[in-house]
């Protein structure tokens, strides 16, 4: 069986780095919002090149204090994309606020950004771009749209850990960015974990108080709060694993072109990588008519495939209130299939799976 995802692997090559590590925090009797996670912030906030991070306990709860720390809410709308992980939504609904969908490009799979200013309002006050699979959102004109109107720019980075945009890390392009240490990620905890980074200092103080209660010291509480923090062990595991982050990353590339090689005379649409973007393939994601009957022909020679995601969010039942067109999104997510992506797939894995897809499909 070639599995999905492989993180049994990932900690049998680390596990000698870790151990000791978990062993000293859990010695120390230290375990939320201590060293590990103050050294955590610092190293990745160094890393991604933005001026501050603050942890908080999910991806989800990135987004949904993010959107908080800006002031918006009821009667708020958001311009985002239903082409997505639902918590991306879920953070501006949590917020009170309106999401409003925009279709995806059928490229990048990320926010088609010449159909963002048709969507804006007077309530309208930020777009939440998500940096789907791995490759940035097209963020050159969504900034201009945003500078136009004056709107606030929330990045879901939430699967895009160094992918890089013109030069720069994505979660630097807007005033906010959010990432998840879901184990699953391409930089993952080994539980829930999350963070937001941003060059505004005020924001970030304001984020600090809101994970923890609203407070400003011990016991004083300004204005109400959630309780919202990475862990120390968290942090710690997080601290070693991001050392690996460019290795892994660059595995994970170098996957994806064994994958373009082999599968490049198939009927498929593969993955692009635009001019000027640098994609982290969280997912190597392909495009195929007979998608269902692909991934059970695969499935048969022990070959794990997943969908993200089978159903846009404006058709789930949770918020089926939005009636919206958004012809490329419901297209798209009947054709699209995960092939496995982990840093510890083997070349002969890879090429064993375009061995069999070619068979599948001919
Ligand atoms: C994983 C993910 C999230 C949420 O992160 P959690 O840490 O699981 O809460 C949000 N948006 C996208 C696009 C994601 O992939």
């Amino acid at each position: 069986m070639i599995p999905f995802i492989n993180l049994k692997e990932e900690y049998r090559l680390i596990g000698k780095e870790l151990n000791p590590k978990i062993h000293s925090i859990l010695e120390n009797g230290f375990f939320v919002l201590g060293e590990e996670v103050r050294n955590f912030e610092e190293e990745f906030s160094k890393y991604m090149g933005s001026k501050y991070a603050v942890s908080v306990n999910s991806g989800s709860d990135a987004l949904f204090l993010a959107i908080k720390s800006l002031g918006i809410g009821i009667k708020d709308e958001i311009i985002t994309v239903s082409h997505t992980y639902i918590s991306s939504v879920d953070a501006i609904v949590r917020n009170g606020a309106k999401p409003v969908f925009v279709d995806i490009d059928p490229e990048t799979y990320c926010i088609d950004t010449s159909r963002i200013e048709e969507k804006i309002t007077e309530n309208t006050k930020a777009i939440l771009p998500v940096h789907l699979y791995g490759h940035p959102a097209d963020m050159d004109p969504l900034q201009e749209v945003a500078l136009k109107h004056d709107l606030f720019i929330i990045e879901d980075a939430c699967q895009a850990h160094a992918a890089e945009y013109n030069g720069m890390k994505v979660g630097n392009l807007g005033n906010l960015g959010c990432f998840s240490f879901y184990p699953t990620k391409n930089l993952g905890a080994y539980g829930d974990g999350g963070m937001i980074v941003t060059d505004d200092a005020e924001l970030s103080e304001l984020l600090k108080q809101f994970r923890n209660y609203g407070q400003s010291k011990k016991y004083y509480h300004d204005f109400q709060g959630y309780n919202s923090r990475l862990d120390e062990l968290q942090a710690s595991v997080l601290r070693v694993k991001l050392k690996h982050l460019d290795d892994w990353n660059k595995k994970r590339r170098k996957i994806a072109e064994i994958y373009n090689a082999h599968l490049k005379d198939l009927d498929l649409i593969l993955p692009v990588e635009k001019e000027g973007s640098k994609h982290v393939f969280h997912l190597y994601v392909i495009r195929c008519k007979n998608r269902d009957s692909l991934k059970e022909e695969l499935l048969k020679k022990g070959i794990q495939t997943q969908i993200h995601y089978p159903i846009p969010i404006h058709k789930q039942k949770a918020y089926q209130n939005s009636i919206v067109e958004l012809p490329v999104t419901e297209k798209v997510c009947n054709e699209i299939l995960s092939l496995p992506m982990n840093p510890f797939l083997k070349e002969d894995e890879v090429i064993y799976i375009c061995e069999m897809m070619e068979v599948a499909l001919s």
